[in-house]
């Protein structure tokens, strides 16, 4: 049944707007319960209304990109999910200086690893695995192989709490590894800047780290990317430093840990797979498992780097 703090939602956005919709189908986990209603903005003014609409009725609320980092508990969202896509998703490829692009939210990152790699510049190109979009990416500080967007963005333009438009410099944000301390916004566009690199070699680099992914990861299961964070600092192992949340998962002898339809991959232990039925239970059951014999076994406290979203 519609709840009726948010029936009056389609009124106010030229967007799509669906009811009691079952997060599982936008979140690469495949795993969450519903949204009391989602909104798929036609326009950035349709983001500062739903933010008005929310703020003015009390309704919660949230923004997904492409749902890849994301767990959604089985009770799902009890308010308004805002999913930035295409329509969010424009790209302007350099401005007098060449090297600055303005890219929306909804635009996705691997095609952007791609699209400035062709175009000879370099900065995103080794973030050609991670599958999100560029608002989700800047919201979390996304990297890979030593590259993160903090090292390329120079402005994000977001819409506030209080439903205002503004501009925020990178210098103004708190950057940390796997956040960007934005708190509850909805990030619109972002300016990067990106440094001149021969297409060849950009392309090669993009190869080997797509041949890694595809051997190293299980990059085509329902799944979250990586759990945890890497610890601060490298933990002395039986055999030698351990220096990822994935080696310290190994080395706790979690691989193959499950519980229900949640499983901590035998190809890279930072991730847990949802093999087909998983619920957002059986998921956080091994996540607690996990942890607890992480402590046991090397005294370290795991990280979250999985964003839980709304109701188990
Ligand atoms: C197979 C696989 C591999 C991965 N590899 C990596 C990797 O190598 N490195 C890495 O860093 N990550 C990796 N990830 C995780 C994920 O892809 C990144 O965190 C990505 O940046 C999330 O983007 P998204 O659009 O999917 O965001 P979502 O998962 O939808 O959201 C993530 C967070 O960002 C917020 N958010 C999303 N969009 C916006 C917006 N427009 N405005 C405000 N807040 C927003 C959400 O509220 C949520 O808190 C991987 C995931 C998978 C499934």
């Amino acid at each position: 049944m519609t709840d009726r703090s948010v029936i009056d939602l389609p009124a106010a956005v030229e967007g799509r707007v669906l009811f009691q919709e079952p997060l599982a189908r936008y979140t690469t986990y495949r795993i969450g319960g519903p949204a009391a209603a989602l909104v798929e903005p036609h326009n950035s003014t349709d983001v500062v209304r739903t933010v008005e609409f929310a703020r003015e009725r009390g309704v919660p609320w949230t923004v997904i990109g492409l749902g890849s980092n994301l767990l959604v508990g089985d009770r799902g969202f009890p308010g308004i999910v805002l999913r930035m896509g295409k329509a969010i998703g424009e790209i302007w490829e350099g401005g007098l200086d060449r090297s600055v692009w303005r890219v929306g939210a909804g635009f996705p990152i691997p095609l952007l690893a791609r699209r400035t790699a062709e175009c000879g510049w370099a900065g995103v190109h080794r973030l050609i695995g991670v599958p999100g979009t560029v608002g989700g990416g800047v919201y979390m500080n996304a990297g890979a192989h030593g590259q993160e967007f903090k090292d390329v963005v120079r402005e994000v333009t977001l819409v506030t709490a209080d439903g205002t438009v503004e501009t925020r410099r990178t210098s103004d944000l708190a950057w940390r590894y796997r956040a960007s301390g934005l708190g509850n916004v909805a990030v619109l566009e972002v300016t990067v800047e990106f440094a001149p690199e021969q297409p060849k070699r950009l392309h090669a680099e993009i190869e080997s780290h797509l041949t890694w992914r595809k051997a190293g990861t299980p990059f085509t299961e329902a799944c979250c990317g990586s759990v945890f964070r890497n610890p601060a600092a490298p933990v002395a192992g039986p055999h030698g430093e351990l220096r990822t949340a994935g080696q310290l998962i190994a080395a706790a002898g979690m691989k193959g840990f499950r519980v229900g339809g949640a499983v901590v991959s035998p190809v890279h232990a930072n991730y847990i797979v949802n093999t087909g039925a998983a619920t957002a239970r059986d998921v956080l059951d091994v996540i607690d498992t996990v942890r607890k014999r992480v402590v046991e076994a090397f005294d370290v406290e795991l990280e979250l780097e999985v964003r839980i979203v709304g109701e188990e």
